[in-house]
């Protein structure tokens, strides 16, 4: 049985379709919305819109921005011989939010999962592979304390050992399981600054 119009639904049923929103959020927000003025909604929309086209890889370090090279990549005052390995564009932020850190990023984009499928060549491990034959003293695996985290982290450190290159892995402290995004800017301070060789 409907309860709402057929656009109201639509509304919800997309809304719904979003990580973390049931159907009573779904509901909720639809409700919201349509009680917003019209030049709001317009903007939302809009952002939407504009961000899904406009919104690329960086050529380098392949964190999504709008440009062709994201901000970090383009800034000259950077060490660039100083890699840190994350497994999203969120970990680098949370990173980013120390402002602590003045190397560079490689952003994965997911992490090795043999129970989700999910294999080396899913992930931009390639990519990282190729910029290490730029000139790099080290790499940090900053991947999360989860087990695909940690098994991505082994894995990209046996790759890139017979390089010669240095590879360490943050120190843990960081909680297991725990998103990087989500802890804060001491802990992930210690954790970069208590780094091990792998
Ligand atoms: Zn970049």
């Amino acid at each position: 049985m409907e309860y709402y119009s057929r656009q109201i639904s639509k509304l919800i049923q997309e809304l719904s379709s979003l990580p973390g929103i049931g159907t009573k959020s779904a509901q909720r927000l639809a409700f919201h919305i349509l009680n917003m003025p019209t030049e709001q909604v317009e903007a939302l929309s809009a952002a939407i819109v504009d961000a899904k086209r406009n919104v690329c890889y960086c050529r380098e370090c392949f964190t999504l921005t709008d440009e062709e090279l994201c901000p970090i990549c383009r800034d000259a005052s950077r060490n660039h011989r100083l890699i840190m390995v994350v497994e999203n564009t969120r970990d680098l932020a949370a990173y980013e939010k120390t402002a602590k850190y003045e190397g560079v990023y490689h952003v994965l984009h997911g992490a090795i999962s043999p129970m989700l499928g999910i294999g080396p060549n899913d992930i931009r491990l390639k990519e990282l592979m190729q910029r290490l034959q730029q000139e790099v003293e080290e790499v940090i695996i900053a991947t999360n304390s989860s087990l695909e985290g940690e098994t991505t982290a082994m894995y990209i450190s046996k790759l890139i050992k017979p390089t010669g290159i240095k590879v360490t892995r943050i120190a843990s402290g960081v909680p297991v399981g725990g998103d990087l995004e989500y802890i804060d800017e001491v802990t992930l301070l210690r954790a970069l600054e208590g780094r091990t060789e792998l």
